[in-house]
């Protein structure tokens, strides 16, 4: 089971990882943790890596492509992998599938789930959180029983920079730009199966499940 699971902020990508995560027994490899541990664990493209991070610039495709490749290699991923935030260019995709055939395999499916942006944006500029224990709300689905205030611990509750309206336009827009290119990548390779998004979390990974059930 060699899947790609892609979508925009606010998809529910992560609730669908964790589903996945219980259910299969196959690793769920997000770009920031491989990362993380890469520079940790102190490897040679950990190293590499970590060069560019603290000059603050973007980690160029050939050290992102070693990181993957040396945590495909860990045994974990001989039944399959999960993999979160990766490819996130045509150039990185390829060099993918380029990985995974030296093993004898190839990506199965690349699972894309789908919600239109004005949920999207319902979504992530109705979040808010506490800043005293963390706990995260949303005023259009799931508000607190009293505006601004945690139902949990009396703290105020605010909204990320991150997560007002203007900035989460653009950060869909930035990832529409670029992941158009490469859902034509895997539509052309015939491995692509975009899931609608925009229902409960469990309707959608009954869906999940029965791609998944279906490479086994
Ligand atoms: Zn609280």
């Amino acid at each position: 089971m060699n899947i790609i699971l892609m979508g925009p902020p606010g998809a529910g990508k992560g609730t669908q990882a964790e589903l996945i995560k219980v259910a299969y027994p196959i690793p769920h490899i997000s770009t920031g943790d491989m990362f993380r541990e890469a520079v940790l664990n102190g490897t040679a493209m950990g190293k590499e890596a970590k060069k560019y991070m603290d000059a603050g610039q973007l980690v160029p495709d050939e050290v992102t492509i070693g990181i993957v490749e040396d945590r495909l290699a860990q045994g974990d991923c001989e039944k399959g992998f999960l993999l979160d935030g990766f490819p996130r260019t045509t150039l990185q995709a390829q060099a993918l599938d380029q990985v995974v055939a030296k093993r004898g395999k190839n990506v199965e499916v690349a699972l894309n789930i789908s919600v239109p942006e004005e949920i999207l944006l319902l979504r992530m500029s109705g979040r808010v959180s506490c800043t005293t224990c963390k706990a995260v709300y949303n005023t259009k689905f799931s508000p607190p029983a009293s505006t601004g205030v945690c139902d949990k611990c009396g703290g105020e509750l605010v909204q990320r920079s991150d997560d007002k309206e203007e900035t989460v336009k653009n950060r869909l827009k930035v990832y529409q730009d670029q992941t158009q290119p490469l859902l034509n990548y895997y539509e052309q390779q015939g491995n692509l199966t975009t899931l609608d998004g925009n229902r409960d979390s469990v309707e959608v990974f009954k869906d999940v499940k029965a791609i998944l059930e279906n490479l086994r």
